[in-house]
This record gives structure tokens, C-alpha cells and sequence, in this order.
């Protein structure tokens, strides 16, 4: 395609109006529905990777229902794989992977697949906790074929080769909403502090109600305009859900008696001048160049000309809700990965690393696992199966420790237990 502007929104937040900007080097798929162009590799489950050109596309904004979640690639697929080393269909752009990287195999998301047999582009998981002598890995360099595997579901005999590197599970990262109610985890920057901290007395005087001497702030001609006692306001324009929660923290660390009244000023004209201050100079270089930016007249009149379009901002430019696609990625791998039922089968034991070693720093992966990816399987009390094979090494114990028994199913993972029927 010709190097030229299209509207760019994918819903990982990368958008404007310059798409090739915002592609970086990625596919990107045109939206039938709604014209926009989204990367390829942040549709949901890699559905956009290899669509025919035939094939209308729906961006996942516009597929407004629920998708359902695939089921896992199943082992018959992997056992193909493994025959025929060089078409490995199950990678797809957007889906999740393993790749080696030094001994262990780390979690990454499939970018693009590199022509020539060069392997492929990746995103590694920003979780993973390299060991203290290990360089994070290179973006820029590729992941061979020979070092990805896909959740290698129902293939024990691979699982059991494989020893994963340490990292932060998805289902331990907070979500946005969790970002907001847990406002106080999430310290202001320096930068913050600087855009905010000259207007702590106008803050502070709205905040204690003193409308009066700051009529000129939208915020407060916002609230008085309304007819309802006690309005919030809601917006935040294209503020992210971090900068957000930076701006109460702040707001709630530095104006005085905040932190004891939260609920009388979050959505309060106080907090959303905030907001308005912060979009105000995080856009000041445009808004000056506005062809009415009062440049002229004194400070004052220039700060509130100011004020005035940030609010439209806040107001109008409704952010689109970017979606955290490496974690939604990720998610889907780890219960590829780690389920355990009968459809998992003998693969969903425990299996990984038995026959090659330990994970990286004795990481147990299976500590805290979702109840809900966890079955009643038949069997499941032979303990036989989680022992080392004979292949598996100890290296980087010191050589009085002894061998580690075989690790026991780990302990906090509520397991189904078949029903005992009672006795007669
Ligand atoms: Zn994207
Ligand atoms: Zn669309």
C-alpha cells in the first residue's frame, strides 16, 4: 500500500489520524464497519492473522458481542506441528507463544511472521522477571521458529522438555478499574506535580466550595449550569486510566483534608479542573497556535482561553478505552497452558519441565491458578506422574544440596475431588 494518511484506532490506544505512524511496522486491517485500521496482531485470539482478502473484516469494537474464547488448539494439531516442522499453523499473528530465551521459555505475544523463513517479530511479556545477569530481550530482534512453541495443549511428552522463565501471571495485573479504585498505589510524576502544584490555590479554594472569585473556571460554570444538587462531572477526555489515577493521587496526597473526604471530591469541579489543568498543558503547544489564543492579553486571560478548549477536549474527545492486549493475550495462553480436565488430559498435570529441569529460580507456575481452569480429573490422586524423568536436571544447586523431590501438586490450587459415595 502507498504510504499515505488513513484513520488509525486499534484498540490497544494507538490512533490518529496518521496511520502509518501509528502501524509501526506492524499488518493492519481495514474495518468494514466503522473504516478504521487496527493492527492485525490486537485483534482478539489472532482472528484477524490471514483472513482472505475476500473476507469482510469487523474490527473488535464493532463485533459488539462477546466473543466466545476458542477452544485450545488440541494435541493432534501440536503432534501435526511437530511432523511437519516447517508449517506450524498454529502460530498466528495476535495468539500467544512460548520463546526460548537463554534456558527458559518466556511468554510473548506474535507480532508478525517475518517472510523468508526469518522467524518472527514478538512482543515478550512485560511480567517476565529475567535472571539478574540476563540482558531483557532485544524487540527488534527476531524469535526463530525452532525456539516458539504454541500452550502445547494435550502434549505432555513437549511440556515436560520445556522450563518456563519466571513471570507475573495475567490475572495478577490489575485491570483498569482496579487502576482507579487503587488511586493511592499509583504515585504522581515529578511532571505531574509540576503541571498541577501552581494552581494548588484555586484548586484548594474550589475544592472548598469558594465559587464566587472562580467563575471563569469550566468546571464550576459546568456544575452551577446543572440543575441537579450535587453533579459529577465525568469526564476525562483522553486522559489514560494511569494519568487519571495519577491526578487523585495527587490530588488527593496535596490538597489538605482530601484524603479524609474522597467522596467529596472525586467528580467534584475541584478534581475535574484538575483534569482540565492537566489536558490544558499536555496540549498547550496547540492550543496556542489557535487562531483566537488571546497571546496579547495578560496571563490570566491567556491561562483561561486555555481552560476553556481544554474542557471542550475533556468534554468531546471522548477516549476510546484501550484494552491491555498483552494481558488479554497472555490470558488465554496461561489456560491453554495450565488447564487442567480431561480434555488436557495427562499434558494438563503439572507437566512442565519434569523431564529438563527446574523453572527459573524453582518458580512454581501453578501457585494461585484460577479455580475455574481446574476440572475433576479421573485419576488425578497418582502422584507418579509429577516425578522428575530421568533426564531432568538439578544444575545451579550446590552440590551438597539433595535432589529435590518431586514437586506435589502445588498446594493453593483447589482441585475437585471426586465425591465418596456414602457407605451403605
Ligand atoms: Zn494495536
Ligand atoms: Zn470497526
Amino acid at each position: 500500500m502507498a504510504p499515505r494518511e488513513f484513520d488509525f484506532s486499534c484498540r490497544c490506544g494507538d490512533h490518529g489520524p496518521h496511520g502509518l505512524e501509528f502501524a509501526r511496522g506492524l499488518e493492519v486491517i481495514h474495518c468494514e464497519k466503522c473504516s478504521t485500521w487496527s493492527h492485525v496482531s490486537c485483534q482478539r485470539f489472532g482472528r484477524a492473522a490471514g483472513l482472505p482478502k475476500s473476507t469482510p473484516f469487523y474490527c473488535d469494537r464493532c463485533v459488539r458481542m462477546e466473543l466466545p474464547i476458542p477452544s485450545a488448539p488440541k494435541a493432534g494439531l501440536s503432534f501435526i506441528c511437530i511432523i511437519h516442522k516447517f508449517s506450524l499453523k498454529i502460530h498466528r499473528v495476535g495468539m500467544g507463544a512460548l520463546a526460548k530465551y537463554g534456558k527458559y521459555h518466556y511468554p510473548v505475544r506474535l507480532l508478525l511472521r517475518l517472510p523468508r523463513r526469518q522467524g518472527w517479530r514478538v512482543r515478550f511479556w512485560r511480567g517476565c522477571a529475567y535472571p539478574p545477569d540476563v540482558p531483557p530481550p532485544d524487540p527488534e530482534k527476531a524469535v526463530t521458529e525452532d525456539d516458539l512453541v504454541d500452550s502445547l495443549y494435550g502434549n505432555q511428552a513437549a511440556r515436560r522438555r520445556i522450563r518456563l522463565g519466571k513471570y507475573t501471571h495475567a490475572h495478577e495485573i490489575p485491570v483498569e478499574e482496579d487502576l482507579l479504585a487503587n488511586f493511592q498505589d499509583q504515585p504522581f510524576s515529578p511532571r505531574l506535580d509540576a503541571i498541577l502544584s501552581p494552581y494548588f490555590d484555586v484548586l484548594f479554594a474550589i475544592f472548598s466550595k469558594s465559587f464566587e472569585q472562580n467563575l471563569h473556571i469550566p468546571s464550576v460554570q459546568y456544575v452551577l449550569a446543572s440543575k441537579k444538587k450535587d453533579q459529577t462531572i465525568p469526564y476525562a477526555g483522553d486522559l489514560s486510566v494511569q494519568e487519571q489515577a495519577e491526578i487523585m493521587n495527587w490530588f488527593c496526597n496535596m490538597i489538605p483534608y482530601a484524603k479524609d473526604h474522597l467522596t467529596d471530591w472525586v467528580g467534584s469541579p475541584a478534581h475535574a479542573h484538575a483534569i482540565t489543568i492537566v489536558i490544558a498543558a499536555l496540549n498547550e503547544k496547540e492550543l496556542r497556535l489557535h487562531r483566537d489564543f488571546p497571546s496579547q492579553e495578560s496571563e490570566m486571560a491567556q491561562t483561561t482561553a486555555m481552560w476553556k478548549w481544554a474542557w471542550q477536549l475533556q468534554q468531546h474527545r471522548g477516549r476510546i478505552p484501550a484494552v491491555d492486549v498483552d494481558r488479554e493475550c497472555l490470558g488465554l495462553l496461561e489456560q491453554w497452558m495450565f488447564e487442567s480436565s480431561d480434555d488436557a488430559g495427562l499434558a494438563g498435570d503439572e507437566q512442565w519441565g519434569l523431564d529438563a529441569g527446574h523453572h527459573q529460580d524453582r518458580w512454581v507456575p501453578y501457585k494461585g491458578l484460577p479455580a475455574a481452569w481446574s476440572s475433576y480429573r479421573s485419576g488425578f490422586e497418582d502422584n507418579a506422574k509429577y516425578e522428575h524423568g530421568p533426564d531432568f536436571s538439578d544444575e545451579g544447586l550446590s552440590e551438597k544440596e539433595a535432589p529435590a523431590p518431586a514437586p506435589k501438586p502445588a498446594p493453593d490450587r483447589p482441585r475437585p475431588r471426586p465425591k465418596r459415595k456414602a457407605k451403605e
